[in-house]
């Protein structure tokens, strides 16, 4: 897998598609509003689509889940909500970075887990459910491939929101 001048956003649409697709095909009546918000100032970056690709297809997918997850729980006023923003930073007139902001209002994460979601196999899911190692590969793709960074802001039982930092080069 080698790298690509990608549009980010179209990336970031492609694979939500994907992933929107997937759970259509789970259970066609789950309902998640979905608002995106994208910086169409952002330059293309040099990254492996694929790859990227497959960090934004688990954190989409662990959205769902955890969206999935409230709706059966909360059920009348409840609205599933996710949230997809890019945003270029900009230093004298050059991009410097690209953030990608995924942000969920399911579950969210306990403060007691939130430092091992990293780590390989590591599930709070039921078996079958999950392998525990979406985070701990696009940690690894996003850190060691791509030279950026892979963070959470999170409040349990309120939202999730992970955030992807990738440099310009
Ligand atoms: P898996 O999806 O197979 O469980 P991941 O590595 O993708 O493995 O995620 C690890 C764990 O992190 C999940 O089991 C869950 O507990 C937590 N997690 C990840 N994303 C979210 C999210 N958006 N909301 C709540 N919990 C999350
Ligand atoms: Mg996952």
């Amino acid at each position: 897998n080698k790298k690509e001048l990608t549009n980010i956003n179209d990336l970031a649409n492609e694979y939500l598609r994907l992933s929107v697709h997937s759970l259509r095909a789970k259970d066609n009546t789950f309902n998640v509003s979905i608002e995106t918000n994208f910086d169409d100032n952002i330059e293309e970056l040099l990254i492996v689509p694929q790859d990227i690709g497959r960090v934004l297809i688990n954190i989409y997918n662990n959205a769902f889940y955890s969206l999935h997850e409230k709706a059966k729980q909360y059920s009348d006023e409840y609205v599933p909500k996710l949230w997809i923003t890019t945003k270029g930073s900009v230093k004298n007139g050059e991009l410097k970075s690209v953030q990608i902001r995924i942000k969920d209002n399911g579950m969210g994460i306990p403060d007691n887990i939130l430092d091992k979601i990293y780590q390989p196999f590591f599930t709070t899911k039921p078996t079958g459910q999950g392998t525990g190692l979406g985070l701990s590969l696009s940690y690894d793709i996003i850190t060691n491939e791509h030279n950026g960074e892979l963070k959470v802001q999170t409040s349990a039982g309120e939202y999730a929101e992970f955030i992807i930092e990738l440099p310009k080069k």
